[in-house]
């Protein structure tokens, strides 16, 4: 067993998209209606909150690095965040196959700031991860832009979940939670105003993939993951696209644990794409956002 640190040659694949869902102390993400219905939603037939060390094996006996994160969502759902700096303290131990990204509540104002700075700094943190519909806030609004701005400075790549989320799902109201504050097309704002700021469009934006296909199309801060959806339920043209000229700005992930990478690899394998995207999106493509 191995620790040392990340070998990007030998590596077959890099998974951009994987949540730490439980701490160490046995801390959940989510409450449980949320987690419940997540799971629900997902089919989540394995574990939905594996810890970070079962994470990491599983990532290893694939051969696959992953990026792994929190949301803090604390203002937002009044539930507790589970730690980045511990995340990125932890995955010191695996630091062969573990990306560590942070999350910091955009509702800290100045703390957020800090708090960014800090885990990047001091804990090796590599990016950092936003789910605007989750932590309901307008990613668009002024009021954040101190907070991209400092992470433009630190020059490290920023993942939004876009689209449809899971999280609320079929509970009354979706429990609050907005759909539409994840709409990519309110990031194309951010990514117009923070040129030196590497933005990826989770979930390709899914179902508003054509904003999403637009952005990227348009600027070459903004990518593209393909998290949460088996490939085999992603629409032609978007297909089309991944395959072609969006082969250079889209990334895999899976979105694991909702979604294990072995099944998203498997349903990737059934996409009629050309050997070259394949190679770019699976690894490529991550190392250069991620300055691996
Ligand atoms: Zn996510």
């Amino acid at each position: 067993m191995t620790n040392g640190t990340l070998n990007v040659e030998t590596l077959t694949a890099i998974d951009v998209h994987v949540h730490v869902e439980q701490d160490a102390h046995g801390h959940f993400s989510l409450d449980q209606e949320l987690m419940d219905a997540s799971a629900k939603y997902f089919k989540a037939g394995e574990d939905r909150a594996p810890k970070l060390e079962v994470i990491a094996e599983r990532y290893r006996s694939l051969n696959m690095a992953a990026v792994v994160f929190t949301v803090d969502a604390t203002t937002a759902t009044g539930h507790a965040a589970i730690s980045s700096e511990e995340i990125a303290q932890e995955a010191q131990a695996f630091a062969d196959v573990l990306i560590p990204f942070g999350s910091v509540d955009p509702h800290d104002g100045k703390g957020a700031l800090d708090k960014a700075r800090h885990l990047v700094q001091d804990c090796g943190v590599r990016g950092f991860k936003f789910h605007p519909s989750l932590q309901a806030f307008r990613p668009n609004a002024s009021e954040y832009y101190s907070l991209y701005e400092v992470l433009e400075d630190l020059a490290v790549p920023v993942i939004f979940h876009t689209g449809q989320t899971g999280i609320g799902a079929n509970l009354p109201g979706g429990r609050g939670i907005k759909l539409a504050l994840s709409d990519p097309l309110l990031l194309d704002e951010v990514a117009a105003d923070f040129p030196g700021l590497s933005m990826v469009l989770a979930h390709a934006g899914m179902p508003w993939y054509e904003n999403a296909l637009a952005m990227a199309t348009h600027k070459s801060n903004v990518f593209i993951d393909l998290s949460g959806w088996s490939p085999k339920y992603l629409p032609a043209p978007l297909v089309r696209a991944v395959g072609s000229y969006m082969s250079h700005k889209v990334l895999f992930g899976s979105d694991f644990p909702v979604l294990t990478p072995e099944r998203w690899l498997r349903d990737f394998e059934g996409l009629e794409i050309p050997d070259e995207a394949r190679t770019r999106i699976l690894k490529d493509n991550a190392r250069g956002v991620l300055g691996l």
